[in-house]
């Protein structure tokens, strides 16, 4: 992917857009994907990076939702269990199968949850991971060596998939390429085109890099904005109902050697009544999530104190080696962009399932939903776009479509793996060029080829746009990342043609973003 290049293509076009779709994160990019797939000539157009927003501050899981069934909701279950064997039949380089141990320190907890999750296994169906099992305290602490062992009785393991949310947001900017589709970063819409009846026929957008403004012509305008979607509808009809309820979530990342181990932790009832897990994750741990309504949505939302400590307080009671704000690698937040019901006492209680509604504008907003479910949320989506813009009826090919990088059996030792089919390229990029194969910090696994990659296929603008989304690096070691920038912005302005005033603005602009990660 080439962003001049898009850029280009997109000034030259003069015909209508079959699609529009604003928001480049897992919503926005799954409708990309399956628009495109259809054939539809789609433009997707992303105020930031794509995954800017919530979707690369999720806590990495492709899951059912044993949340949602202790809270009854099996029809959500059901879809997103479907969801994760579609997943990873599609993105095996990016999704692995995790196992799960909830611990038990009450005499019910075994059998309550052995249960309960035979229950969840059964719902599965065919695309079933392993089964789960009950596990004697001396197996538990086997497969959790650091889980606090006084009061514990044993466990049940049970099955699910984890993956790396930044990285597939890529992939599916990629197979949306592949397919024929264009998705844009940093362009953001300002505005929405009607004609005389009040129809949207099209969208004002700026490009966030120079401040270009430009007119873009579509038959059918997709709100996939996440919990921005209000400020579309606004546009759209000034003092609209809003529907969107935001709900913050953090997660903390620690050393791997507070969990040991392949196994992850998953507590089913926290304080707050929520469940809480511990995450290997890239070699590091990864501790979550919070629950708290926030008042606004913002791109880089700040973790509050209080939400620190619950996790610290948490990760404590359950593992032998107490964490301490001095052992957080990163803090990152995000926020949940929730559908609004009318009558939810807080925001945990409020449904994942997703939300279509179309305007009289004709505009079609989807939110809601969590990564998981993005293709069934893209596909039904797609199918009421296209009665909307009268396009020709088609059935959605993706849930057998590869995502772009498809390969299985990666090695996950080789932290490259994430880039699938593409290794061997990036490998080549090394070859040509030896000096790319050094690493950019002792800390992390990543290697000077990989700004380069990113900044040559992957259409990374930024230093933050390589040191979090398409490296991790922010997200695993966020002092490290800090040290790393220096020598990420002196090879993006090698690839730009910049000088050295530019990158230390960039580094600047960094140090900014990042600061907020860092715990002192
Ligand atoms: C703490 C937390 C943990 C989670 N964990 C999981 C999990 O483990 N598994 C799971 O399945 N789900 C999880 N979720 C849910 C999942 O992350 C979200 O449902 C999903 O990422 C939402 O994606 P989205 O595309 O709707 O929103 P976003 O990712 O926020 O994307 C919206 C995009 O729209 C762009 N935008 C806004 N306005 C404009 C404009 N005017 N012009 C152009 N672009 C614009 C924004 O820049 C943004 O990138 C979690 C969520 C949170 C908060």
């Amino acid at each position: 992917m080439n962003r001049a290049e898009f850029l280009d293509h997109i000034k030259n076009f003069n015909d209508y857009w079959d699609v529009v779709v604003i928001g480049g994160g897992a919503t926005g990019l799954g409708v990309g994907v399956d628009a495109a797939a259809r054939g539809y000539k789609t433009l997707l157009l992303e105020m930031h990076d794509y995954s800017k927003g919530t979707s690369s501050r999720s806590t990495k899981l492709v899951h059912g939702g044993v949340r949602y069934l202790q809270q009854g909701d099996v029809s959500l279950v059901i879809e997103a269990l479907h969801e994760r064997g579609l997943l990873i039949q599609n993105a095996p380089h990016l999704v692995s199968h995790q196992s799960f141990i909830v611990p038990s320190y009450e005499w019910w907890n075994g059998p309550f949850y052995g249960v309960g999750m035979k229950v969840y296994d059964a719902l599965a169906g065919k695309l079933g991971i392993n089964k789960s099992k009950n596990l004697s305290k001396e197996k538990t602490l086997e497969k959790i060596p650091t889980l606090e062992p006084e009061g514990l009785r044993g466990g049940v393991i049970y099955y699910d998939g984890q993956f790396d949310d930044s990285r597939l947001s890529i992939n599916l900017a990629q197979t949306m390429h592949d397919q024929g589709g264009y998705p844009m970063n940093y362009m953001k819409v300002i505005g929405l085109e009607k004609n005389g009846k009040g129809f949207i026929e099209g969208v004002k957008v700026r490009d966030m890099l120079n401040g270009d403004d430009y007119e873009i012509n579509a038959r059918v305008v997709i709100n996939a904005t996440g919990i921005f979607s209000d400020d579309i509808l606004e546009m759209d009809e000034e003092g609209h109902k809003k529907i969107i309820q935001y709900a913050q979530g953090i997660h903390l990342v620690l050393d791997k050697e507070f969990l040991p181990g392949d196994s992850a932790i998953m507590v089913p009832h926290t304080e707050d009544g929520r469940v809480l897990f511990a995450v290997p994750w890239h070699d590091k741990v990864i501790i979550g999530t919070t629950d708290t309504p926030v008042d606004k949505a913002i791109l880089e939302p700040i973790a509050l104190e209080e939400e620190i400590e619950f996790v610290l307080r948490h990760a404590a009671q359950y593992l032998t080696q107490d964490p301490s704000r001095k052992d957080v690698k990163s803090v990152f937040a995000g926020i949940r962009p929730l559908v609004k019901p009318p009558d939810a006492k807080d925001t945990s209680e409020i449904s994942r399932s997703h939300h279509i509604q179309v305007s009289e504008s004709g505009l079609v907003t989807i939110a809601g939903g969590k990564w998981t479910t993005y293709r069934k949320m893209a596909e039904d989506t797609v199918d009421q776009a296209a009665l909307v813009a009268g396009l020709d009826v088609k059935e959605t090919p993706t849930k057998e479509l590869r995502i772009h990088g498809w390969l299985k059996n990666v090695d996950r030792k080789d932290h490259l793996y994430v880039y699938g089919s593409d290794k061997v390229a990036l490998n080549k990029l090394i070859e040509d060029e030896p000096e790319l194969g050094k690493k950019l910090h002792p800390d992390l696994p990543y290697l000077k080829a990989e700004v380069v990659w990113a900044v040559r296929n992957e259409m990374a603008q930024t230093i933050e746009d390589i040191l979090s989304r398409r490296t991790r690096a922010l997200l695993l070691d966020a002092k490290a990342s800090v040290e790393m920038a220096p020598e990420v912005g002196r090879l993006l302005a090698k690839e730009f043609g910049k000088d050295d005033a530019w990158v230390e603005q960039e580094v600047k602009e960094y140090k900014q973003v990042a600061k907020n990660y860092i715990l002192e």
